[in-house]
């Protein structure tokens, strides 16, 4: 979809200068970069693998970007990553999935190589923020973000903002299963290590989409509940939006009826349903943020 405005300018030699957005979202497997010309909407979007290595991803965001822009200027940097970020949300603290990124300038060194100020925050946050102003959340005033794809993120976002938090929000890492497997992150019996994707593949040996068995999905559907309820009383939202890849292939259904059964406080049970924009969310949610 082609932006409506666009901020042009004349160089010296009379050339145009569009000046771009350039938006990310590093996940735990797979990276999404796109460009808009006006803040508003993206223009075009490519996905790659996530690299392991920091330097070898930062390489990859200047080539895609410079790709995806044709070289015109990049004026603002918007993107998210996996993992909580540090007090000035200049580089990831801690991540189970991408450790090479963990304690590394990428705000600094976006902004050296593109000259373009550059903001980041958690990739759930930025998801959440897409899902709750321009995907199913849109007419909601509090959201309950969560992200299930390799590992489980989530964010509360109220009034199409994302809630006031003092180190960001966590629920894939809320405890489960006290007698349970360690998690990536150093605990144990954590939401991620029961319904996020990783897991899931090691448990069963075979990837979400691939799981056919129902007694399979009723196992790992028992736990979502589980994290969903105390999310549903802890943040008191209006709907709960499932998003990420493991999510597309949860059957609602029985997820509906394990959370009523355990829903005994709240008189009615939020609207649970999954996201609607799909590997655009954390996109979206960039732009909007830039806004
Ligand atoms: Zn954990």
């Amino acid at each position: 979809m082609l932006g409506k405005r666009r901020v042009i300018k004349f160089g010296k030699s009379g050339n145009v200068i569009l000046r771009m957005y350039l938006v990310f979202d590093i996940g735990g497997t797979k990276t999404r970069i796109g460009i808009s010309s006006d803040g508003q909407a993206l223009i075009e979007t490519k996905i790659v693998p996530t690299p392991a290595d920091f330097e070898t991803g930062i390489q990859t965001i200047k080539q895609v970007a410079d790709d995806l822009s044709h070289g015109q200027t990049i004026k603002k940097i918007t993107g998210g990553i996996a993992g909580p970020l540090n007090q000035d949300k200049s580089m990831l603290i801690k991540s189970p999935h991408i450790s090479s990124w963990i304690g590394k300038p990428l705000k600094e060194r976006l902004e050296n190589i593109f000259n373009a100020t550059t903001f980041l925050e958690n990739d759930a946050i930025l998801a959440g923020l897409g899902e709750a102003c321009f995907g199913v959340g849109k007419n909601y005033k509090i959201v309950a973000y969560l992200t299930i794809s390799t590992g489980v993120g989530g964010a509360k976002i109220v009034e199409g903002k994302v809630d006031q938090n003092t180190q960001g929000f966590e629920p894939g890492h809320q405890i489960i299963k006290p007698d349970g497997i360690p998690c990536k992150c150093g605990g144990i019996g954590h939401l991620e290590t029961l319904v996020g994707g990783s897991y899931i593949q090691q448990r069963y040996g075979l990837k979400a989409e691939e799981i056919t068995d129902p007694a399979v999905w009723d196992e790992i559907v028992k736990f979502l509940a589980i994290g969903l309820h105390n999310t549903i009383v802890h943040w008191s939202p209006e709907v709960v939006i499932l998003g990420g890849s493991v999510s597309q292939s949860i059957p609602l259904d029985k997820l509906l009826e394990d959370l009523t059964v355990l829903s005994t406080i709240f008189p009615r049970l939020p609207k649970v349903s999954k996201g609607s924009l799909g590997d655009q969310a954390g996109l979206l949610g960039a732009l909007k943020l830039l806004r």
